[in-house]
Order: C-alpha cells, then sequence, then structure tokens
C-alpha cells in the first residue's frame, strides 16, 4: 500500500517564471507528532495511511508522493514598508493542490522542507516551536470560524535547525486555499511582465471570484473582490483580539484567508495600541493599525493591476481609487455589525456605536481582558444577577455605570434573557490561543519532548465558544510572572 494523494494541479502548469521546481530535501529521522485527522478526510486523504512510516516520511518531505509536482512560488513583498523584489517560497514547497469534500481546490504545502532557490541565507528550515505555534493558531482560528490557512499535520525531522541555539526540526503541512499573496502580483510587476499579471489574475478569478468570470471589468471586480473580503477579514480579526503581528504584503493573501502566523498573538488585556512582535518596534502592525495596513496592501495590489485596467493612466488610477474606496465602508459595516453582537443587540439604532465605544474605552481604561469581558457580558444579559463581567475592570464602577445604558438599550428589544446569551455566546469565545499557553505547549514540547499540553490545548481550541468545564482554567488570562510580552516570528 502506498499513500495516495488525489492530486490535480493547476498552478505549477502556469508559466516557468511563477516558480522554482524544486523537491524537498530529505530529513534524517522524521517522526508525525500531529496529524489533523478530520482535515485529512476533508481532502480525501486517509488518515491511517498518513500516520504510517511512510506517511511520515512523505509530510516530512523525505518521500515525495506520486503526482506531486513540488514548486517554490515566486513572490516579491514589502516587508515593513521596504519593498523586496524577490522572496518567494525560502522555505516552503508546493506539493500540489486537491479537491477536497466541499469541491474547494486546496494547496498541499510542506513548510520547513527544506532549501530552495527563494532561500538566500535561510536554511530553508523551521524550528519546532514555530511550527506548533502555526498549528494551534491556525486550527483556532478555522474553530472561531475565521478564514484561514489549516495545518494537516506537524513532524519533528530528527534533526536541529540552528538559531539562537540548536532547536529541534520540524516540519508543518499547510492547507491553503491557496498561496497566492499581494506579493506574488507584485513579483510580476516590479519586472513589467504585464502577461504573467493577466495569466495571475485570471487564475485568481478562477480559482478564487470565480463569479466575477465573464463579467464585463473582471480584472476591476477583482481587486474589488479582494478589497471585500479583506475588509471582513480584518473585522473579523478585530473582533475576536488577533494580532497579525506581520502583515507584510507577502503575508497578505489574495484569497482572504488568514496566512501566515510569525508572531501572532491574541491579546489579553484589552489594548489598541498591543504589540507583541519583537521587531515590530515601530508598532506599525499594532492591533487597531490592521484595518490601515491592510488598506495599504490592498493600495500595492491595486498598483500592480493597474496595466490590466486600462491604456489611460489618469483614468484608471482613478477607478483604481474608487474601488479602494470602499474598504472603510466595508471594514466598518462588519466590524460595527460583529461589536452589536458581541454586546447583544439584534436592531440597530443611533447611538449603538457611541455606546460600544464607551465600553471599549473604558476596557481600555480599566485594563478589563478582551475575551473575558465580552463572554461575561452575555452571562449579564442571560442573568442580571451575574455580575462577573465588572470583575474584569480596575474600576468596576466604570462597568456599572456602563451597563445601566446597556441594560436600557436591550430593553428596547423583544428578545429574552436566553435568547440573548445564546446569540451573544455563539459570536464570544470562551476559549482562545493565549500567549502563555501557547508558550507552556513549546517549551513542553521543545524541552520534554512532551505533547500532551499540545493536544489539550488544541482540543479545548476546537470548540471555542462551549463552555467547557474541566477545561475551565483555559480561559483564564495570564498570572502576572505568565505575562507573554514579546513573540518572535521564529523564522
Ligand atoms: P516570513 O517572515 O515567514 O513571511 O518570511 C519572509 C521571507 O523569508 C519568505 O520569503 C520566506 O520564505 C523567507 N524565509 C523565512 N525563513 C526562512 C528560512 N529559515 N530559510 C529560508 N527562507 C526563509
Ligand atoms: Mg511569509
Amino acid at each position: 500500500m502506498t499513500v495516495h494523494f488525489p492530486f490535480q494541479n493547476s498552478y505549477s502548469a502556469l508559466p516557468d517564471s511563477f516558480f522554482a521546481r524544486v523537491a524537498p530535501t530529505p530529513v534524517a529521522a522524521p517522526r508525525l507528532i500531529k496529524l489533523n485527522r478530520p482535515l485529512a478526510v476533508q481532502l480525501g486523504l486517509d488518515p491511517d495511511m498518513l500516520e504510517t512510516p511512510e506517511g511520515a516520511e512523505i509530510l516530512a518531505g523525505k518521500t515525495v508522493p506520486d503526482g506531486a509536482d513540488p514548486i517554490a512560488m515566486a513572490y516579491a513583498g514589502h516587508q515593513f514598508g521596504q519593498f523586496v523584489p524577490q522572496l518567494g517560497d525560502g522555505r516552503a514547497i508546493l506539493l500540489g493542490e486537491v479537491i477536497d469534500r466541499d469541491g474547494v481546490r486546496r494547496d498541499i504545502q510542506l513548510k520547513g522542507s527544506g532549501p530552495t532557490p527563494f532561500s538566500r541565507r535561510g536554511d530553508g528550515r523551521a524550528a519546532l516551536g514555530p511550527v506548533l505555534r502555526e498549528y494551534i493558531v491556525s486550527e483556532a482560528m478555522y474553530a472561531l470560524g475565521i478564514p484561514t490557512t489549516r495545518s494537516l499535520a506537524a513532524v519533528v525531522t530528527g534533526e536541529h535547525v540552528i538559531r539562537e541555539t540548536a532547536l529541534p526540526g520540524a516540519v508543518l503541512t499547510r492547507v491553503a486555499a491557496s498561496h497566492i499573496r499581494v506579493g506574488t502580483f507584485q513579483f510580476f510587476a516590479v519586472r513589467r511582465d504585464t502577461d504573467a499579471i493577466r495569466r495571475l489574475a485570471d487564475h485568481v478569478i478562477a480559482r478564487h471570484y470565480p463569479e466575477l468570470l465573464g463579467t464585463e471589468r473582471p480584472y476591476h471586480a477583482l481587486l474589488a473582490g479582494v478589497v471585500a473580503r479583506q475588509a471582513e477579514l480584518v473585522a473579523r480579526w478585530l473582533l475576536v483580539g488577533f494580532i497579525h503581528g506581520v502583515m507584510n504584503t507577502d503575508n497578505s493573501s489574495i484569497s482572504g484567508e488568514t496566512i501566515d502566523y510569525g508572531p501572532c498573538a491574541f491579546m489579553d488585556a484589552y489594548n489598541p495600541a498591543q504589540v507583541f512582535s519583537s521587531i515590530d518596534e515601530m508598532g506599525r502592525y499594532a492591533y487597531a493599525n490592521q484595518p490601515r495596513i491592510a488598506l495599504w496592501n490592498l493600495t500595492r495590489l491595486a498598483e500592480c493591476l493597474l496595466p490590466l485596467f486600462g491604456e489611460e493612466q489618469e483614468k484608471v488610477v482613478e477607478q483604481a481609487q474608487d474601488i479602494l474606496g470602499a474598504f472603510p465602508e466595508t471594514f466598518s459595516k462588519a466590524y460595527q455589525a460583529g461589536l452589536r453582537k458581541k454586546v447583544g443587540l439584534f436592531t440597530e439604532r443611533d447611538g449603538d456605536e457611541a455606546l460600544i465605544q464607551d465600553l471599549l474605552d473604558a476596557m481600555a481604561k480599566n485594563q478589563a481582558d478582551f475575551t473575558l469581558t465580552f463572554r461575561r457580558l452575555g452571562d449579564a444579559a442571560g442573568d442580571p444577577a451575574a455580575d462577573d463581567a465588572r470583575a474584569e475592570f480596575m474600576d468596576p464602577a466604570a462597568f456599572d455605570e456602563w451597563a445601566r445604558r446597556w441594560r436600557e438599550r436591550l430593553a428596547a428589544e423583544p428578545q429574552s434573557a436566553a435568547e440573548r446569551q445564546t446569540a451573544m455566546n455563539a459570536v464570544n469565545p470562551l476559549f482562545i490561543p493565549r500567549n502563555h499557553r501557547v508558550e507552556a505547549v513549546i517549551q513542553a514540547a521543545v524541552n520534554d519532548d512532551n505533547y500532551a499540553l499540545f493536544e489539550e490545548l488544541v482540543k479545548v481550541l476546537a470548540k471555542p465558544y462551549e463552555d467547557q468545564p474541566d477545561y475551565a482554567a483555559y480561559a483564564d488570562p495570564p498570572l502576572p510572572d505568565q505575562r507573554v510580552l514579546q513573540t518572535f516570528c521564529g523564522t
């Protein structure tokens, strides 16, 4: 028996300038530490076969499965605002694409699988810590209902990677609607290769925006589609307290999925200026800056698409500006609608936005935990005597004052208390991948080869909206000495 992947590759059929053909570099002693069995089934793969030694070798890049067409994708990108004309998959290799059970084409990519022509000075490898972090956080995002790449498997390689110290090496199998980024368009734009931009845009439309096929101005519509999806995505991030950490244009997906989990983090106490990434010294990618940065990235995409819009420079720039101009409204609509749901409103009224902003301001001032405040607000909606929410505020009176206005507003709606609490619990998670938990998992795995904490955390985060009394401690914010103040790219 061999492990069968029903590959149907399309990206590797594009022109040679789109990628470099390169196979993964074999590793010493692959050991599977996690297989995402439900995802394997969703992809039409046999989870039992993937758990055999042969399966582990494939997931480690030691064996290339039949039908794979391994490539490293070419892309460019703005990193912290600086343009780099050639980045590309320096430590990732796309094995190929499969059509999943819902008929959606999915990339299967190995991350940490050895050097490629795009590796520059990197070793093409990944350390175990960042692999576990991406596994945990991407699967948590999926369970939260937020568009994201997913994690099919993690293997340790039996080799060490040298970072500040020698660390266990690992490979993540990442699954994505595609790995096409804003930076993929930039790669061709900087080379003034308009034919390639058109080929790429056509591929993207067929794959991610098929509803635009045959429309009158498909490339304009494509830009509008990416703008809408990114605006909605970033709104979803803000609504769960997620900070991506490296919103470079090469980490900005054209399909609208969250991609490239590096120094990402969920905030504990609400702070709009929150930054965790050690390399984000200016706070460019701070929590509340994310909408602005997404629009900045989309503006770079628009620049790449201009040659497809038409000949008249002035006119096409104006058209692009019009399309980009929709971002603030689309974002704000999604964000405000999400916030209204988070505080339990079923209807929309003048004054709602200000009411909610006052809560956020009080949370920031009082270092209230973002996740627990909203979850406890649901309890308070269900039972007026439940007052745990106020305990999240340094000055609980600040909450009481706000809650009086909130209750007045709720009284204008006919829903029952129980109905409201159910609706709020469905949008306000109890369990998020808190940094101190992720850190503890990584320490246990890296120092003690112990994956019990990893398994438990992944299990709890799979049901973020459900009360899980046995795992209640996973909802707790860190104690002062558990607080994680910085996260690292860990490349
Ligand atoms: P990232 O910060 O993960 O988005 O990566 C930015 C760029 O650096 C991409 O082109 C990566 O492929 C490349 N890169 C990151 N880590 C490594 C590594 N260990 N070896 C080679 N290239 C890398
Ligand atoms: Mg990246």
